[in-house]
C-alpha cells in the first residue's frame, strides 16, 4: 500500500475550501480521456471535455491541486514567459498572430469558469509590472505598444510620483499596469473546478500515480492498483512527472521556486502596501513577485533555488527580498514557507504535442502557467475534438533538449541563473 500524500504545509492548504479526499483507481475503468495530472491543465483540459460531453478519468499521484497549480504566487499574469516580439523574431508573423490571438484569453477563462461555476478563490483584477531601472521602464513600453498590437486595451503606464498609489516601496520608477491581470488562491480555483468537473460526470482518481502508458488505438494507462483503456490521454504531469515519458523529461527542467506568508497584518498596513489591491511582479529575470490575500498576509515569492525545502531555510531567502521592499515589515512574523516547481523550458516557451495520434501533451510554462495552462486546456480539449488549428500553432513550435544532459543541466541552469542574478543586480 502506498503512503498517502497529503497538500505541502502552504498558506493555500491552510485556507483551502472543504474538499473530498477521492479514492484511489482501483480495477479496471474505460474513458473517452484519460489525464495524467489534477493541476490546472490537466482539470481545465477535463472540464472543457466534460463540457463537452466527453467522459473523463482524472489521475493524481497526489491531491488535485498538489503540484505547482496549489501552491503558486496566485498573480494571474497576460501572454507568455516570452512574448510575441520574440516568437515573431523566432518562428515568423503568422506563429505570432495564431499565439498573440490567445495570449490573453486564458485570464477569460478563468473569469468565465469562476463566475460559471460560482468558484470561492477570492479573484481580484489588477496585475503591476514594477521597474527598477530605465532599462525596464524602456521594456514596460515595448510591452505595452506590443500587447496593444495584439488587441489588449486595459493597460496603464504609470511614473514614478503615481507609483505610491500602486505599491508603498522606494524600489521603483515606474510600472505598467494591466487590468486584465490580477491574483486568486490557487488551490481554491483548481478544487473548484475539480468539484465543477465532477458535476459533470468526470471522475477523479488521486493517490493515483501512473507508472506506465501503453500506446494505441484505445491506450492503457497504468496505476499500481488499475488501469483506465481510452480513445486519448492528455499527459498533464509538467515538473512532476519524472521519467514517466522520457521523450516529454529531456526537454524540461523542473526548477524550485519559493513562496512565504506572513501572519494577517492590520487592514490599514495591509491597504497602504498596496493601496489597489494588485498583485506586482518587478522586472528582473529572477523576480520577485508578491500581493495580498484575503485575509490580509502578505504572500511574497521569488528567484530559483534548487532543493530549498525548509521553512527555515526558505524563510531566510526571502524575507529580506521582501524587507528590501518593506522595510516597515521588519516585525511582522512569516507564518508559512513552501516551495514548488515549475517546469522551465529552453526557449522559456510553453511545449504542447502529440505523441503518436492519440497521447497529447501541454507543459513548460516556465514559472508564467496560471493562464496558459488555462487555455492549454481549452487547446486540448479543441484539438481532440477535431479542431485542432489552435493546439497545432503551439505543436509546431520547435522543442529542444536542455545542453549537458540529465547530469549537467541543472548546474548549467544555476550558472545561468547566478549570470541573470547578476545582472539583475547591476542592471546590464
Ligand atoms: C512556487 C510557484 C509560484 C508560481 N507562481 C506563479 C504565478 O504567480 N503566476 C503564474 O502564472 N505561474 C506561477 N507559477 C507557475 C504555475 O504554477 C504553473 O505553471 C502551473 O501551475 C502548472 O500547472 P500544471 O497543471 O501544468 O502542473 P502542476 O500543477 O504541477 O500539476 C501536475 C500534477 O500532475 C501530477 N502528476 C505528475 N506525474 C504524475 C503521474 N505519473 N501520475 C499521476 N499524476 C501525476 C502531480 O502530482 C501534479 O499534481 C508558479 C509556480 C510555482 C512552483
Amino acid at each position: 500500500m502506498n503512503q498517502t500524500i497529503e497538500h505541502v504545509a502552504s498558506y493555500y492548504a491552510h485556507s483551502a475550501n472543504a474538499a473530498p479526499a477521492r479514492p484511489p483507481l482501483a480495477g479496471s475503468v474505460r474513458a473517452d480521456v484519460c489525464v495524467i495530472g489534477a493541476g490546472f491543465t490537466g482539470i481545465s483540459t477535463a472540464l472543457h471535455l466534460a463540457e463537452a460531453g466527453y467522459k473523463v478519468a482524472v489521475l493524481e499521484s497526489a491531491r488535485v491541486g498538489w503540484g505547482a497549480s496549489g501552491r503558486n504566487g496566485g498573480q494571474i499574469v497576460n501572454s507568455y514567459s516570452r512574448d510575441m516580439d520574440v516568437i515573431e523574431r523566432r518562428h515568423g508573423r503568422e506563429a505570432a498572430r495564431l499565439l498573440g490571438g490567445m495570449a490573453f484569453e486564458g485570464g477569460r477563462i478563468i473569469r468565465e469558469r469562476v463566475e460559471r461555476y460560482r468558484i470561492q478563490c477570492d479573484l481580484k483584477d489588477g496585475n503591476v509590472f514594477a521597474a527598477h531601472t530605465a532599462k525596464h521602464l524602456a521594456e514596460l513600453r515595448a510591452k505595452e505598444a506590443l500587447w496593444r498590437r495584439f488587441g489588449h486595451d486595459a493597460l496603464e503606464r504609470v511614473d514614478q510620483a503615481g507609483m505610491r498609489r500602486l505599491v508603498d516601496s522606494d524600489q521603483y520608477c515606474g510600472a505598467l499596469l494591466d487590468r486584465w491581470g490580477g491574483h486568486l488562491h490557487p488551490l481554491n480555483l483548481v478544487l473548484g473546478e475539480a468539484a465543477a468537473l465532477e458535476s459533470l460526470g468526470g471522475v477523479i482518481y488521486e493517490q493515483s500515480p501512473v507508472r506506465e502508458v501503453v500506446p494505441g488505438a484505445a491506450a492503457m494507462v497504468n496505476t499500481d492498483a488499475g488501469q483506465v483503456r481510452a480513445d486519448f490521454v492528455v499527459v498533464a504531469g509538467n515538473a512532476y512527472l519524472g521519467d514517466l515519458i522520457p521523450a516529454l523529461a529531456e526537454k524540461t527542467l523542473p526548477c524550485g521556486t519559493q513562496v512565504i506568508a506572513t501572519e494577517p497584518l492590520p487592514e490599514a498596513l495591509a491597504r497602504t502596501l498596496l493601496p489597489g489591491d494588485n498583485c506586482v511582479e518587478d522586472c528582473n529575470y529572477l523576480l520577485d513577485y508578491y500581493r495580498l490575500t484575503a485575509d490580509h498576509r502578505l504572500l511574497y515569492g521569488g528567484g530559483t533555488v534548487y532543493g530549498a525545502r525548509d521553512p527555515g531555510a526558505i524563510e531566510r531567502l526571502i524575507r529580506p527580498k521582501m524587507l528590501k521592499t518593506f522595510p516597515m515589515l521588519e516585525r511582522v512574523k512569516v507564518e508559512f514557507a513552501w516551495t514548488g516547481n515549475f517546469s522551465l523550458t529552453l526557449s522559456r516557451l510553453p511545449q504542447a504535442g502529440r505523441l503518436g495520434d492519440n497521447i497529447y501533451y501541454s507543459q513548460g510554462c516556465s514559472g508564467h502557467g496560471v493562464t496558459y495552462t488555462h487555455l492549454a486546456g481549452r487547446i486540448l480539449a479543441e484539438a481532440i475534438r477535431g479542431q485542432s488549428e489552435r493546439f497545432d500553432a503551439f505543436a509546431k513550435l520547435p522543442h529542444y533538449p536542455f545542453p549537458g544532459g540529465q547530469l549537467f543541466r541543472v548546474p548549467l541552469l544555476t550558472l545561468g541563473a547566478w549570470w541573470y542574478g547578476l545582472r539583475d543586480r547591476f542592471g546590464w
